[in-house]
């Protein structure tokens, strides 16, 4: 059976001590919420403090980024091996917003996710439609294309440690949420996508999170649907009532 995963996106939100804070205080609430893995994707410098707060808890710390490159005149990037050193264990690759802002295209998607796998973290591809491929009804293609493109050359091996992140950008930090319906089916699209690839074994385990203004109300009914196996949470993820409800939501 896969496993639920309900993942906070803090973007670029919250310093170290207010990270100390918010885990301190979320940790008692979503304690022996089992049915699902909960991690919070975090701030660069907010890691080690993270890490440090998580401890004994059922929390996991992931980073928003990793670069592809081991070591390097990379200014401004972050390597898989200073990442494992501070005792992070996921990492959310491709962000629309990293897409969007900061060139990020499939092929550098491909590559970080590659170097994400090879050092040992569980790697949360995101991917999804913005809102006019969506109106012109190739939503389908594009994810389709997307999870080819992103997992290119990835052996099926490494396919336990990936989790895709199903994320409409016109959904995105916009209030706007997919329908259950609509969140279903195309996660069902992707998830047949990995079935060609890698086979229907595979596809079957594969988590499949959505992501796109999930909070404390929407959650319940998204998560019932068969093929969303999670939310990756931005905005309800800095609220530790709301994303407790999310969790809780997952734990019914
Ligand atoms: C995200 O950052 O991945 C996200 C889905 O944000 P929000 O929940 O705020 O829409």
């Amino acid at each position: 059976m896969r496993r639920t995963v309900i993942a906070g996106n803090w973007k670029m939100n919250m310093t170290p001590s207010e990270t100390k804070a918010f885990i301190e205080a979320l940790a008692p609430m979503v304690a022996g919420k089992d049915k699902c893995d909960i991690v919070l994707c975090v701030p660069f410098v907010d890691i080690a403090t993270a890490v440090e707060a998580a401890k004994g808890t059922n929390i996991k710390i992931g980073a928003e980024n990793i670069h592809f490159e081991e070591k390097g005149a990379y200014t401004g990037e972050i390597s898989a091996k200073m990442l494992k050193e501070i005792g992070t264990e996921y990492v959310i690759i491709g962000h629309s917003e990293r897409r969007q802002y900061f060139g990020e295209t499939d092929a550098t998607v491909n590559l970080r996710t590659k170097a994400a796998l090879a050092a040992g973290f569980k790697a949360i591809v995101c991917l999804g439609e913005v809102k006019e491929e969506r109106l012109s009804g190739i939503t389908n293609e594009i994810v389709r294309m997307q999870t080819k493109l992103d997992l290119a050359g990835i052996p099926a091996e490494d396919l336990k440690n990936v989790i895709i992140a199903y994320e409409p950008v016109w959904a995105i930090g916009t209030g706007l949420t997919a329908t259950p319906e609509q969140a279903d089916e195309t996660c069902g699209v992707i998830r047949e996508c990995i079935a060609e690839l890698y086979g229907a074994a595979a596809a079957e385990e594969i988590t499949i999170q959505y992501g796109g203004s999930m909070n404390d109300k929407n959650a319940a009914e998204l998560l019932a649907k068969v093929n969303v196996d999670g939310g990756l949470i931005g905005g309800a993820s800095l609220k530790t009532d709301a994303f407790t409800a999310i969790v809780n939501a997952a734990n019914l």
